[in-house]
């Protein structure tokens, strides 16, 4: 956890209004609480079946904000991201978790007063992308 605070700090200071920076922390806390308590205790393990149940059957039970409900897939999202980074993730392939909190965010989007948020204004996914291409480099270069 401490190790995760550190991570938003550094990785999310610059992204402006990011939902990540405003909750991640106080959403990534009970999603690991949630695992170790009702799941099977293991907190690197995620399937898209353990994403679905903590986002769409636990979340909207717990007391919560709006706010924080409307952000809680973004920062699923990212908290795998976080995981696969550090080479921790386990269960599901990082992109089917992924898939599974962008459908549960999309479908809060169109049932009605969520905000209007397309793909392409996430800074997240340039950062990713760049990040992405920059771990191909460091393999290629491995290799020669
Ligand atoms: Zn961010």
């Amino acid at each position: 956890m401490a190790e995760y605070t550190q991570y938003v700090r550094d990785e999310h200071a610059i992204c402006r209004g990011c939902p990540v920076v405003r909750s991640g922390v106080p959403l990534v806390r009970p999603m690991l609480e949630w695992k170790a308590t009702r799941g099977d205790g293991r907190l690197e393990h995620w399937t898209r079946q353990d994403v679905r149940d903590y986002l769409l059957r636990y979340l909207p039970t717990a007391n919560i904000s709006r706010a924080l409900l409307r952000d809680a897939p973004t920062c699923a999202k990212d908290l795998v991201y976080f995981l696969s980074d550090r080479g921790t993730l386990k269960g599901d392939d990082v992109g089917v978790l992924a898939d599974a909190t962008d459908e549960i965010f999309y479908g809060h989007a169109r049932l009605a007063t969520f905000v209007d948020r397309r793909p392409s204004s996430d800074p997240h996914e340039r950062r990713r992308a760049r990040r992405k291409a920059a771990r191909s480099a460091r393999k290629c270069n491995r290799r020669t």
